[in-house]
């Protein structure tokens, strides 16, 4: 599985030859509430090629309906998944029912081969989920937004052998402690921080978070927007 950071919580993952996007805000549609992306999505619409887009709740950041509505039109065998709050908003963008994939919080769904259970996160959008995903004989959790609660604890989310966790410490997110009380919990073989430096305003740090890890033992690295790795 090829894993690539695009700012902030969005991600593209790649495996059997579909691309997995989650949570792309691709436009500038904050910058009217006074937020200003700090640098720009790795990938044009042209470049994404989605078969899928996961939303995991219905935040701007997260589903971005400039970019929604443009995926729709431009990828029409393109599937949206999302938790019943992004269905909804999909449903209100043009996204037709026919194309949506309802993600419930410990059922599992199968995309042509990849295995992703969506699990619980604790979230002002209170219908919001993170995602693991089983492929290539790797486990791979993304938190999503949340805030540190111990129902993010499961047999889904344990063991994975890699951790993508939100260390922003605003907005109902997990700070740095919260992540890496969660990396004790969790145990993962590596854990990297996400979440961060799309906007000044909501940004921190990550080396905290990293070193925490490797003090404990978890691989972790601070990744590069638009670089991708293989898991
Ligand atoms: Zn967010």
């Amino acid at each position: 599985m090829k894993i690539t950071w695009m700012t902030q919580g969005s991600f593209l993952f790649e495996s059997k030859g579909l691309r997995i996007v989650a949570d792309p805000y691709m436009s500038d549609c904050l910058e009217a509430k006074g937020v200003k992306r700090m640098q720009p999505y790795p990938l044009s619409f042209e470049e994404l090629k989605p078969d899928m887009l996961l939303c995991t709740h219905d935040h701007l950041d997260h589903l971005d309906p400039e970019t929604v509505e443009k995926l729709g039109v431009m990828y029409p065998d393109c599937v949206f998944a999302g938790p019943v709050s992004c269905c909804r908003h999909f449903t209100e963008l043009g996204i037709d029912k026919s194309r949506q994939l309802l993600l419930t919080r410990g059922q599992a769904v199968n995309f042509r081969g990849i295995k992703i259970i969506p699990v619980f996160a604790k979230h002002s959008d209170p219908e919001a989920v993170g995602a693991v995903f089983e492929t290539d004989g790797k486990k791979l959790y993304l938190s999503g937004d949340s805030e540190y609660s111990d129902e993010l604890f499961s047999a889904d989310t344990r063991d994975c052998d890699m951790l993508l966790i939100c260390i922003n410490g605003r907005l109902g997110n997990m700070n740095i402690d919260d992540a890496l009380q969660v990396v004790d919990e969790l145990k993962p073989q590596a854990a990297l921080p996400m979440h961060y430096g799309l906007f000044a305003e909501n940004t921190v740090a990550p080396q905290p978070f990293i070193d925490g890890c490797i003090t404990r033992g978890v691989k972790s690295f601070e990744m590069q927007t638009g670089k991708g790795f293989e898991l």
